[in-house]
């Protein structure tokens, strides 16, 4: 039996308020506890998205009630919020900018909107910027010119993360972020490039089911990108899942949305990474643990463990799972190493396949 730090995931997408039908904070922090992590960061692209005092006070209060592990809620930057976003920062994970998308409230249509937030938003806390390729160019060329960190959110391709390496190189305050389903999976479907065989045998069906259980932004990329993420792991500050669950009725709709649960295939994935020799057990504890901490200011959880047995092997199933969206991109695929016991600020929080705290047992983390 091996003993771990409590894993922090510093990027879900919880879906409370306004997709409970997907997902909530019930839900979503049980599958971080089943999957080793006893602190999420929550996003806010929500309905409402989160981007003021009243719908961070929304946020808190279904997290107040429901959570099981610990947690802190990220505010949206929006084209009219650059002025009272900061005030609410030390409430929060951290500002998140969405600079591809577009999300309503959320959006920035322009890098006029991206200036004040970069000046106003206070420089000892995190910004997080969904951008993808050049977008994240730009992203590192305002953190130079506002001297300030960044944290760029689910690198994937290549020329990012070799970019960002020679940003790191040259003192720019970056770090980044790798999901597992960019390390692990790749936008073509017959290779396997990190597990070997341990990847379930592809299955039939309909183009269109296939691709809709597919969809995830950013896209799955190609061999050579995954390669590259796997050769230059010490760039890579920490490992999040994106955890960003749709039921599967709406993934194998004419119009599936992008994203893939996350929370309780994070560290199976990466102890069977380990077995393979690609990943040591301090590779996972330094960017699950010590650098989200350390990048987003967390405190550190008193009397927080986990016990996994690193030899138990068995296969990836949905019915195991306590995610509401009841589907996995990894469904089938054989893995070593389980989670068997989850003790959070003293209590057994899980055991055995089972959660033992009650909703509310989770704390924000941005309140003494
Ligand atoms: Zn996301």
């Amino acid at each position: 039996m091996l003993k771990l730090p409590g894993l922090i995931d510093p990027h879900v997408h919880v879906r409370e308020p306004g997709q409970t039908h997907k997902e909530d904070w019930d839900t979503a922090t049980q599958a971080a506890l089943a999957g080793g992590v006893t602190m999420i960061l929550a996003m806010p692209n929500t309905k409402p998205p989160i981007f003021d005092g009243e719908t961070l006070a929304l946020a808190l209060e279904a997290a107040r009630q429901k959570a099981h592990c610990d947690y802190a809620q990220f505010l949206g930057a929006g084209p009219d919020n650059s002025n009272t976003v900061p005030s609410l920062a030390s409430k929060a994970a951290g500002l998140k900018m969405y600079l591809d998308s577009t999300f309503g409230e959320l959006r920035l249509d322009d890098m006029t909107l991206w200036m004040p937030h970069f000046n106003n938003f206070p420089k000892d806390m995190p910004i997080v910027l969904h951008s993808e390729s050049r977008t994240m160019a730009a992203g590192i060329l305002f953190a130079t010119i506002y001297d300030r960190p960044v944290h760029i959110a689910h690198i994937s391709l290549k020329e990012e993360v070799l970019l960002i390496k020679a940003a790191k190189e040259r003192g720019i305050k970056v770090t980044c972020e790798v999901c597992p389903h960019h390390l692990f999976l790749t936008s073509d479907e017959s290779a396997s490039p990190a597990l070997g065989d341990r990847k379930a045998p592809r299955r039939g069906g309909k183009g269109a089911r296939v691709n809709g259980r597919k969809e995830v932004r950013p896209r799955l990329a190609t061999q050579q990108d995954v390669e590259a993420l796997w050769q230059n792991l010490d760039v890579i500050d920490c490992f999040a899942t994106d955890h960003a669950p749709h039921t599967l009725a709406e993934k194998d709709s004419e119009n599936p949305p992008p994203g893939f649960p996350g929370l309780e295939t994070l560290l199976p994935l990466l102890l069977t990474a380990v077995d393979d020799g690609r990943l040591t057990i301090d590779d996972i504890i330094q960017r699950c643990v010590i650098n989200p901490r350390k990048i987003f200011h967390l405190p550190e959880q008193p009397e927080t463990w986990i016990e996994v047995d690193e030899n138990a092997t068995y296969e990836i199933k949905v019915e195991n799972q306590f995610t509401r969206c009841g589907w996995t991109p990894f469904e089938g695929w054989k893995v070593k190493g389980k989670v068997k016991k989850v003790v959070l600020r003293g209590r057994t929080a899980f055991e055995n396949g089972k959660i033992l705290v009650e909703q509310g047992y989770g704390k924000n983390v941005r309140e003494n």
